[in-house]
């Protein structure tokens, strides 16, 4: 069964009626479990087999319903207890960097590490990797070239929407979608600027939904005093990853209701 549930692009019958595809599914299985899934192949019934193609065949066409392109302050990631440490390149520009370009269901919930034969490479985005420094910056500790966090981010995300968008389109897109959108612009024309003071949460929405055309989602963290600070902003963007679309859905949690803008 095992077998059935990794390869679900592999056409079911081609099991039964393929010998030899059959051993190449099961020898990627561990030897202990190889055995067992032969046995379980063969004794599974052809109508059975139709039945459970029919079924992988929606589960792959139903692999994620729109992204939500998160886009984090830095000052507020910097601005907790544990910190934060700059890249190897210097200080991130003062301005809303890339966190992520993340699929996600309607339901709520979202796939994760969908393809582990599909690590980061970086040379298939090197030429990226400058606009990536610049726009989707590291703040981990210790200190790095980015290469760490962009990894994770498609080890975990990218390879949940590579149907639609392979390495290359899915760091670029990303890009392409942060240069519409200008968040800072948005909250400064409402006189909502990183200084430090507070603002109302409301106000920062109104500003960016303003400035975009749509109605964002803040995520909140905490300074170390406890102070609820803006943090995250998240729109959300096409299955195609072309256009920004209203939120099917909200993350859930929540901001108080006045809300600091740290300075970086
Ligand atoms: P994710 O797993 O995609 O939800 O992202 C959460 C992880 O990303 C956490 O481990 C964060 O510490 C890390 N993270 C968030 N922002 C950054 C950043 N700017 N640089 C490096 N790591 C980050």
């Amino acid at each position: 069964m095992l077998a059935l549930i990794h390869c679900p692009s592999l056409p079911l019958l081609q099991y039964k009626s393929n010998p030899s595809l059959k051993v190449l599914v099961l020898n990627f299985l561990r030897p202990e479990i190889r055995e067992q899934n032969m046995k379980v192949l063969n004794s599974i019934p052809l109508h059975a087999l139709l039945v459970m193609q029919l079924f992988s065949g929606l589960a792959l066409s139903q692999d994620f319903d729109f992204f939500y392109l998160v886009q984090q302050w830095p000052g507020s990631f910097c601005d907790t207890q544990k910190s934060c440490c700059y890249p190897t390149t210097g200080k991130p520009a003062a301005d809303f960097g890339i966190h992520g370009l993340w699929p996600n269901y309607e339901s709520g919930s979202y796939p994760s590490n969908c393809d582990p034969n599909n690590p980061f490479n970086p040379s298939e985005t090197s030429d990226l990797k400058k606009s990536m420094q610049t726009n989707w910056p590291t703040l981990a500790c210790p200190s790095n070239d980015g290469t760490e966090f962009w990894s994770h981010e498609w080890e975990k995300h990218g390879t949940c929407s590579e149907s639609v968008l392979k390495q290359h389109d899915y760091f670029e897109t990303a890009l392409q979608l942060k240069a519409k959108v200008d968040l800072l612009g948005a909250l400064k024309v409402a006189g909502v600027n990183p200084d430090g003071s507070s603002y109302s949460l409301k106000d920062i929405k109104d500003a960016i939904k303003a400035g975009t055309g749509y109605t964002p989602w803040i995520q909140c963290n905490t300074d170390p005093s406890g102070n609820s600070q803006l943090y995250q902003v998240y729109l959300c963007i096409d299955k195609t990853g072309s256009d920004l679309i209203e939120c099917p859905v909200f993350p859930r949690g929540k901001c108080a209701s006045e809300i600091e803008f740290p300075s970086f």
